[in-house]
């Protein structure tokens, strides 16, 4: 596996990759890998001639009350991780490398889908995310760029910004992957105890609820959400940013379910904040 660490030496690989005729599939991520990274590298690896993993904490994208500094890093780790699935290059770049001393562009989603869910939660968390993936598309040229439906509302802004912007990759959202209990996997998930641990399985216990009582039949929202409150408050999970119930692609609240429904939670489990959901 190819370390590159500066955008010019990326430019220049994707450059000669693309004159070979061959084929770019590009994974962005925080690092601190677990499997559903690697679930979007091997998908990657599937459909794509070379596959390029990119590990970058990105600043712009944390709050001022959000901890940058304690979000998990383990680069060594991710090497080895990202080799044994055959990733063909990590991109790893610096800080400064991405935002030099006086760099002032950002890119906004103005839209509803910018407003829902997570906004009011997390100012300008969109932003940063939506100006750093421009710079790593802009950097890596990938064919196909695969995301997680774990971060659906993410999912959902990157799409719109690479139409909207006329971004020449394809974009591929790949199926949450949890853990045998059914908790997501989650870079954040270092941080929870082992009391905590055991609580957190309420946030997919809850959605399963849902998925459950509109089998059999239940349409109103918000009978489906106070379920959801209560499976999540028999866990000890009582700080719950939002429960939404909203449509999947437009993510506008729904009062009654029709057609493609997102189902969505952030919730504290301890100092931790987890989000997890389901379409329906
Ligand atoms: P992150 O490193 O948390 O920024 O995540 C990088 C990419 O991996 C994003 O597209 C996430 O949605 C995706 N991802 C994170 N956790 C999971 C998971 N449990 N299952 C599938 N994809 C995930």
């Amino acid at each position: 596996m190819k370390i590159i660490r500066t955008i010019k030496a990326m430019k220049r690989f994707s450059r000669d990759a693309k004159k070979r005729g061959k084929t770019i599939g590009f994974v962005p991520t925080m690092g601190a890998l677990h499997n559903g990274h690697l679930s979007l590298a091997r998908q990657s690896k599937k459909d794509c001639d070379l596959t390029v993993v990119s590990v970058f904490v990105n600043p712009t994208q944390f709050g001022p009350r959000e901890d940058l500094s304690k979000y998990p890093r383990n680069i060594r780790k991710d090497k080895k991780l990202l080799a044994s699935v055959n990733v063909d290059v990590l991109f790893f770049p610096s800080v400064d490398e991405i935002y030099p001393g006086g760099y002032s562009t950002y890119v906004e989603n103005t839209g509803n889908v910018a407003k829902a869910m997570c906004a009011r939660f997390r100012p300008g968390h969109f932003k940063g995310v939506a100006t750093v993936v421009t710079k790593l598309f802009n950097i890596v040229s990938p064919d196909i760029s695969y995301f997680g439906q774990k971060d659906a509302q993410q999912a959902i802004i990157i799409k719109k910004m690479v139409k909207d912007l006329n971004f020449d990759t394809r974009i591929k959202i790949m199926p949450i992957v949890r853990e045998k209990d059914g908790l997501a996997m989650s870079s954040r998930n270092v941080h929870l105890s082992r009391i905590d641990r055991n609580k957190s399985v309420g946030i997919y216990r809850a959605l399963k609820k849902a998925k459950e009582l509109i089998k059999k039949g239940t349409k109103d929202a918000d009978l489906i959400k106070k379920e959801i409150c209560r499976v999540m408050d028999n866990h000890g999970i009582f700080i719950v940013d939002y429960v939404k119930i909203v449509n999947a692609e437009t993510l506008e609240p729904v009062k009654k379910l029709r057609g493609r429904t997102l189902i969505a939670i952030a919730a504290y489990v301890g100092k931790t904040r987890l989000i997890d959901n389901i379409v329906v």
